[in-house]
């Protein structure tokens, strides 16, 4: 295999040294997922140019690359070959490539392509190299980049583009040093057709201009991951003072609505953790067709239309994303095997933020609601499975494997326990001193584990014994002493869910104050065995079918499928061929390929929604789809 030739990096621990705030400081790890050698010479700054074409759906730029160069450090012996600096592509033409400000020919070559990995591109370098310049076209197929006809927009008349670069797409589309360990800051000059608005994981312009020329500043150190950019029909409109949203025209009103209290969290969310570090915290929402619930792409989170539900109801995604501006995008993961201390950290701060804004019975739904998905991924996976424990193992797979309910869940459980050990005070004077002192940074589930010892356990073994860290994150499965949490709110919802059962009509049924996490509990806990005519009593009172809610019509929809409740299903296919969020895509796809019937719908509708995903969505179903076949 053509893996093989991944290069083992030795790993140097780097002596303390005094590193001016953000700025990158370097330290070598290795990264399964990378051809970057960065004990060689690794990237700091980029200046992109870059040049949009929606006709034949590419991008043409200049990826021109100030590195740190270490070649006198690490070359002592004379090698045959002469040394290079090496980035990650995937799909792209590379026309040309020149060193430093001069501009100077250089010496390049593209290795053959390794599955999920692509091409490693090495350029030939001196010790007195500090510039890379890459000229480079994507090709139509990026992986990252999803071009949208009028037709897959909200407003119907123009284009839409919008990237996706985690985990390891950003490759797909600038050429880089695709690993979350090697932090860059960027400069960007972007062309786009005339009546389009730019906007990229930066400081971003807030209104069109007539030449359809964008520049864009990130002045802090960030991983490859978190490059963005989207283009389109787009507008903004302020809620507070560092606090916006941008929309297409016709979303933009329900999107400020839905997130009017956008400031408010970013001040609770302060309280809790320390200063935002990123100036302002926007919002785009995009078309329906984005395959995540959010990215926390830096400055400017990338989120679907999915949670504008017009009741305010779904916003725990927007402090899901804002959290990740402390845990992700300030302390980040080293390689995706540590995916858990992104997401588990997330999670949990996430769930603080609505608690201090909504209440402790609030979060704790979410929690409760949390713990049954992870519950039944680990079921999925099964519970010996290797792939449910939190230090993950990835190397030769693709990363998105692992980015399932395991990092976000179990990694949230994992600190729920710690807090309830420790004490919530002791615990959050821990994670706030955490985001400060490793800020643009990574972190090692090693190093987590190294530095809590020290600060935490401090040789107690009761306390390490209560929580058992290792068997959290090294054994597969749910520990028994996960933490067990108590909805008093679904509790009661749950009452009304025996009282259906039992024959009640729902009519007679008290559902008054019900939120949307109250109705998914509620269809999450009917059986798997409804009948027909038992969905239809619930349709003609509560309108599942015709909610504007997409987590309520989700859930709805599953439970349709298996009962074979078929008027809901003119909504299910309009719902599956508008909306590419894997999230709602994967469970009723695969609920439909259970059976024979099911999985002819399935097909059917896939025929004509396909078009309509993202690349990250249409894996998945692709996969769905083909592994029921057999
Ligand atoms: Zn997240």
């Amino acid at each position: 295999m053509k893996n093989k030739i991944l290069i083992t990096l030795t790993i140097i621990t780097m002596i303390s040294q005094t590193t001016p705030a953000q700025e990158t400081k370097t330290r070598i790890i290795h990264d399964p997922h990378s051809f970057a050698d960065p004990a060689i010479a690794s990237v700091k700054h980029l200046d992109l140019t870059l040049n949009v074409d929606f006709d034949k759906k590419i991008l043409t730029g200049k990826a021109s690359w100030d590195i740190d160069n270490r070649l006198l450090e690490t070359i002592k012996e004379v090698r045959n070959t002469p040394p290079f600096i090496s980035f990650d592509t995937r799909g792209l033409t590379i026309t040309k490539v020149t060193l430093n400000v001069t501009e100077l020919v250089a010496e390049w070559s593209l290795d053959e392509p390794v599955p999920f990995l692509g091409s490693r591109l090495k350029v030939n370098i001196t010790p007195t190299t500090t510039r890379i310049n890459i000229y480079y076209t994507t090709s139509a197929e990026a992986d990252a980049v999803q071009w949208l006809s009028p037709e897959q927009t909200a407003g119907k008349v123009y284009p839409f583009l919008f990237t996706q670069s985690q985990a390891i797409l950003a490759r797909t589309w600038i050429p880089c040093q695709d690993s979350p360990g090697i932090r860059f800051t960027y400069n960007a000059d972007v062309t786009v057709p005339k009546h389009l608005l730019a906007l990229m994981s930066a400081q971003n312009p807030t209104v069109k201009n007539d030449q359809g020329k964008y520049h864009f500043i990130m002045s802090k150190p960030i991983p490859s991951y978190l490059m963005a950019l989207a283009v389109g029909d787009i507008v903004f409109k302020p809620i507070g003072k560092r606090t916006g949203v941008y929309a297409e025209p016709v979303t933009v009103e329900k999107a400020a609505y839905e997130f009017f209290d956008m400031e408010n969290m970013l001040l609770t969310a302060e309280k809790l953790y320390g200063p935002y570090v990123w100036d302002r915290y926007d919002v785009i929402v995009l078309p329906p067709s984005f395959p995540f619930g959010g990215m926390e792409n830096p400055m400017l989170t990338f989120a679907t239309p999915t949670i504008l539900a017009g009741d305010r109801s779904l916003t725990s995604l927007v402090a899901h994303e804002l959290a990740h501006s402390w845990s992700g995008n300030l302390v980040t993961n080293a390689t995706w095997n540590d995916f858990w201390m992104n997401e588990g950290f997330t999670v949990y701060f996430e769930r603080r933020i609505m608690e201090a804004l909504y209440g402790k019975d609030f979060a704790d739904m979410q929690a409760v609601q949390g713990r049954e998905d992870l519950v039944q991924t680990i079921e999925e996976l099964g519970k010996d499975s290797p792939d449910t424990k939190l230090k993950l193992a990835l190397e030769n797979r693709d990363p998105d494997d692992g980015m399932n309910d395991i990092a976000y869940e179990k990694g949230y459980s994992l600190l729920r326990l710690i807090e309830n050990t420790i004490g919530r005070e002791k615990f959050d004077a821990f994670l706030k001193q955490y985001f400060a002192e490793h800020s643009f940074q990574v972190i090692t589930t090693e190093e987590f584990l190294v530095e809590f010892n020290a600060k935490i356990i401090q040789g107690d073994t009761s306390i390490s014994n209560k929580i058992n860290l290792n068997k959290w994150i090294y054994e597969p499965g749910l520990p028994d002493n996960s933490p067990v949490i108590i909805s008093e709110r679904f509790n009661k919802v749950d009452e009304k869910v025996k009282l259906f059962l039992s024959g009640t009509s729902p009519d007679s049924i008290d559902v008054k104050g019900f939120t949307t996490d109250e109705w998914i509990r509620f269809l999450s806990k009917l059986p798997a065995g409804m009948s027909e005519s038992q969905m239809k009593k619930l349709d003609d009172v509560f309108h599942f079918t015709k909610s504007g809610n997409s987590e309520i019509l989700g859930i709805w929809f599953e439970r349709a499928i298996t009962a074979k409740y078929t008027p809901a299903y003119g909504a299910l296919e309009d719902f599956l061929i508008q909306v590419g969020r894997r999230k709602f895509l994967k469970p009723l796809y695969s609920e439909m390929a259970k059976t024979p019937d099911g999985m002819q719908m399935a097909k059917k509708i896939y025929s004509k929604a396909r078009q309509n995903y993202h690349s990250v969505s249409r894996n998945t179903i692709d996969e769905i789809l083909k592994m029921n076949e057999q």
